[in-house]
């Protein structure tokens, strides 16, 4: 393998680098945003899209006036920049959702038969499963082992779908998305993956890995808060009850009965939100424009630094599998002897540096990996190996101090 290549500054420009924040002892300092995985912040380019958007702002879809055209357009045209991105098949449907956790409830509503997924995945595709009655298998102890009793109990009893993270928040491990197709498949199943944390890192490729359906947050995607999505096969969603009901999502309403659209109006009733979309379509585009390998060489490189740095103030990061293939640009750890929300509390207070603390919205993998709650550093292509020493150095400061 060759090594990477080292990238000490940013790979891309994002907006609030500058941020200054206040210290508890009276000064301050430059903001050290280490919290991408929670939300990333909005590429520079992206927050110019969003401030030509709002200046040609008028309605969607219904209007006829020349800007309302315009709008409907831009709309229309994100789908395009969400299927290149995924490598979708030519009829998948693309249906813009608030955020993934609205992506997932969608396809809880659409999916025809049993679902079968894992305990260590974001409650945003834990919860709409639980809540029907799906079933929940325990992971085990190695990938490998995880997926041999995926496939007994898909052999046991089989299932309409698979549901399965493409990257962990709290770990940052990746799972195989080509095996797990592959065993869904062979049991009659389809593939259903939580893009959250996956699409910011990696690129996507839903044809080629023969993955069904996928849901993503444009929050996490240097887009703002507000859109996310949800892409796959066109079926099942043109055969569900609308996920709301309402205007957009219809072809002909009488007092007694309604017509509904087909996907994707048929799960977008009212007014969407342009900004949020097409600013997302406009982080897809930026990201896929990157030349090939740059943005896991760069997330490689800050992350190695990073688990390096840690290993020598012997912290060890989180990690559920021995065997999983690699792991995105996010690392959870705990520090012996402080509760994680102290250690955040000083990261912000003393030197500026955001983190995030708790359980992560995986309140089963936490108890799997035996922790009451932990630390977590994510970061991106606005990152730069400083912001990984300026937290190694607040934490070798921190245990210095003999907590
Ligand atoms: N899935 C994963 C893996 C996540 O990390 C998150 C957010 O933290 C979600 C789903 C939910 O995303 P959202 O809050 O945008 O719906």
């Amino acid at each position: 393998m060759t090594a990477p290549s080292i990238t000490p500054t940013a790979l891309l420009s994002v907006v609030g680098t500058d941020a200054r924040v206040p210290l508890v002892d009276g000064g301050e300092t430059r903001y050290t945003n280490l919290d991408y995985a929670a939300s990333a912040p909005a590429l520079a380019t992206v927050a110019e899209h969003v401030g030509e958007v709002l200046a040609s702002y008028a309605s969607v879809h219904r209007g006829a006036g020349y800007l309302s055209r315009v709008c409907t357009a831009l709309y229309e045209d994100a789908r395009a920049a969400v299927t290149s991105f995924v490598g979708a098949r030519g009829d998948d449907v693309v249906v813009f959702t608030r955020h993934t956790t609205d992506a997932f409830g969608l396809l809880a509503s659409a999916t025809p038969g049993e679902a079968v997924l894992l305990d260590i995945e974001h409650h945003a595709n834990l919860l709409p499963w639980q809540r029907r009655g799906d079933r929940v298998l325990a992971a085990r102890p190695t990938l490998a082992a995880t997926l041999d009793a995926l496939e007994a109990e898909l052999r046991r009893r089989p299932a309409a779908l698979v549901t399965v993270t493409g990257a962990s928040n709290v770990t940052g491990e990746r799972t195989p998305l080509p095996t797990i197709a592959d065993i869904a498949h062979r049991h009659g199943a389809r593939l259903a993956v939580d893009g959250a944390q996956l699409a910011p890192h990696r690129p996507i490729d839903l044809a080629g890995t023969g993955v069904d359906y996928l849901a993503f947050s444009g929050h996490k995607l240097y887009a703002p808060y507000g859109a996310g999505v949800l892409v796959g096969r066109r079926d099942w969603l043109d055969a569900a009850e609308p996920y709301l009901a309402g205007g957009g999502a219809v072809t002909d309403v009488t007092v007694a009965a309604t017509a509904w659209a087909p996907a994707p109006a048929r799960h977008e009733a009212g007014t969407p939100n342009v900004v949020g979309v097409a600013a997302l379509a406009r982080a897809c585009r930026e990201l896929a424009a990157l030349p090939a390998g740059a943005l896991v060489d760069h997330e490689h490189h800050l992350r190695e630094r990073l688990v390096d740095g840690l290993a020598a103030l012997g912290i060890t990061p989180l990690r559920l599998w021995p065997d999983s293939p690699g792991a995105v640009g996010l690392v959870a750890f705990t520090v012996d002897g402080v509760p994680a929300g102290k250690v955040a509390a000083y990261l912000s207070a003393e030197h500026g540096i955001g983190v995030r603390d708790g359980r992560f919205c995986a309140h089963p993998l936490l108890d799997r990996l035996g922790v009451p709650a932990a630390v977590r550093a994510s970061f991106g292509v606005g990152s730069t190996v400083e912001d990984v020493d300026r937290l190694l150095s607040a934490l070798g400061a921190l245990s210095a101090r003999g907590t």
